[in-house]
């Protein structure tokens, strides 16, 4: 025998007893989405190494060691995408989306990144991104942030989701904090991190981020970003807690939090929650006014956030709150003899045409009453519809309850339909 193939190390097979639940999250995903009117774009997953390069960064981990490039048959460099933000800007520059207009779009798909895996952190995992384009105000911010607390309190998470708010100013206010910062840190240097020691020298505000407790406690004695930040951004952020107050949402403001990208500004937050251990990050988003232009557009206001939807199903099963969801037949048609397996198929396809709402299996392959039988309850149908040799010959169908005490009843083939329908099947 040959050896088997294995899928991909940290790519992961979604069976069908767990795509219930991500129907059911992308579903309500949807419906908030609609709420608020934003459209969905679709994006392919391939695109020019060079995006990822110009838009994410050079000296981010993504670019650094995180991607999936690879030449193409003709010697193009492409790349897998590690997120979505990129295409969703190349595309609608591309497409003239952003020409004298205002936009709100969502994606939903597999990004790739080469991660190291382990639980919530994935090499294909799925995003659900929401991108708004053309406006500068604090308000459309707020508006995405309320828009994320709807899902959560959609899917019954809100809770155990905290929202972590903070603003990072104009790119000259990260550069003078940046320049304070290399200052004191150098002072320090010995006492670092590795990876924070490696970020000094081209990614410094990235150290914010450091999960190293010594790191960390280096940094409550230096300088402070919050008093680095322009007075346009501070405005805009004071605007922007007055919306989320007056709208009763909780939020910490973290001084420390930022997205290491040179093109993200102003607002950056993100969703948190203590149930997935280290991590917990579901959601996170900021501003990036500057984007746009970077890859070669007129300068649009742009922000937009994440969603990582392996952690959001690991979150709503840890707190049990899609138990309910698998979903059962309403109907098992049986062909009890070979020869009423014709019959059977018939019948099946007149009760979808009839009875749209209903959920209707037929038993195939053949096999034994018994079996038949088995297959039957183990599908969760709450009838079942039996054709055997008597009734191939006289025309008729038995209708077996298998959920409640009722009798059984054999009915003419004419009146199955209305039979169902008496019965309150649909
Ligand atoms: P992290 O700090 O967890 O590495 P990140 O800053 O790299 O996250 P983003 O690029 O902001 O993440 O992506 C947005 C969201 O996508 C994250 O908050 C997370 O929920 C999810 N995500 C990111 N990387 C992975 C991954 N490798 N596997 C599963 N989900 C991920
Ligand atoms: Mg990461």
């Amino acid at each position: 025998m040959s050896k088997r193939i294995q899928g991909i190390r940290g790519m992961n097979d979604i069976l069908p007893d767990q795509t219930a639940l991500w129907q059911y999250i992308e579903r309500k995903v949807e419906a908030v989405l609609e709420q608020y009117g934003y459209q969905e774009i679709r994006l392919p997953v391939l695109e020019s190494t060079d995006l990822f390069k110009r838009s994410v960064g050079e000296v981010t981990d993504i670019v650094e060691k995180e991607m999936y490039t690879f030449d193409d048959r003709n010697g193009d460099s492409v790349t897998l995408r590690p997120e979505g933000t990129a295409g969703c800007v190349r595309a609608g520059e591309q497409h003239g989306l952003f020409y004298n207009q205002q936009q709100r779009l969502w994606y939903r798909g597999p990004m790739f990144r080469y991660e190291r895996p382990q639980k919530g952190r994935y090499r294909q995992f799925h995003q659900m991104g929401v991108e708004s384009f053309g406006m500068a105000g604090p308000d459309i911010d707020a508006e995405l942030i309320l828009l994320s607390q709807r899902l959560w309190l959609a899917l019954g998470i809100a809770p155990w989701a905290t929202l972590q708010l903070n603003t990072i100013g104009s790119s000259d206010s990260r550069k003078q904090f940046g320049e304070a910062l290399l200052t004191y840190l150098n002072a320090h240097k010995s006492e670092l991190d590795p990876d924070s020691q490696r970020r000094l020298e081209n990614n410094p505000l990235r150290i914010l981020d450091s999960k190293d407790a010594n790191t960390q406690a280096l940094l409550d004695n230096g300088p402070s970003l919050s008093d680095f930040i322009d007075d346009e951004s501070k405005v805009h952020f004071e605007q922007l807690c007055k919306i989320l107050d007056r709208a009763g949402v909780n939020y910490q403001v973290n001084t420390r939090l930022v997205r290491g990208l040179d093109y993200y500004g102003k607002t950056v937050f993100e969703w948190v929650t203590d149930k997935l251990g280290a991590q917990g990050t579901i959601c996170a988003g900021g501003r990036y006014d500057g984007l746009v232009s970077h890859l070669g557009g007129k300068p649009t206001p742009a922000v937009g956030f994440a969603i990582g939807l392996e952690r959001l199903v690991l979150l709503v099963e840890q707190l049990d709150l899609g138990a309910e969801l698998k979903s059962d037949n309403d109907i098992y048609i049986m062909p009890l003899v070979p020869e009423a397996m014709v019959e059977a198929s018939a019948l099946g396809e007149l009760l979808r045409s009839e009875l749209v709402g209903l959920k209707v299996m037929n038993h195939c392959g053949g096999g034994s009453v018994k079996s038949q039988m088995k297959k039957a309850d183990k599908s969760g149908a709450r009838w079942a519809l039996m054709i055997g040799e008597e009734e191939l010959k006289q025309n008729q169908v038995v209708l077996k309850p298998l959920r409640s005490r009722a009798e059984q009843k054999t009915v003419a083939w004419d009146e199955v339909v209305t039979t169902l329908k008496d019965l309150n099947v649909e």
